[in-house]
């Protein structure tokens, strides 16, 4: 696990707590949704027809979720970088 340097104030995504300008904070890839099955094949967004009009669904994607060191290290597990 990596922690980075906070360029700027953010708020962690687990507790809602605030990462400070210069606090060590940890990103983590997280995957929202699940994809949609359809003949052994995962779809992430689909075309869809919905009266008569053309929409893209989307079912799941990737996004990078911030958390502060304390909820890093719970959900993570234990790390040995210097804070
Ligand atoms: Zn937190």
């Amino acid at each position: 696990m990596k922690f980075i340097k906070a360029r700027r104030q953010y708020e962690c995504q687990e507790c809602k707590g605030v990462i400070n300008k210069n606090d060590k904070y940890h990103r983590k890839a997280v995957r929202v949704g699940s994809p949609k099955y359809v003949q052994g094949q995962s779809y992430d967004r689909m075309l869809e027809v919905n009266e008569g009009n053309i929409q893209e669904v989307v079912y799941s994607y990737n996004m990078t979720i911030k958390l502060c060191a304390y909820c890093a290290i719970i959900t993570t597990g234990i790390t040995n970088e210097k804070l």
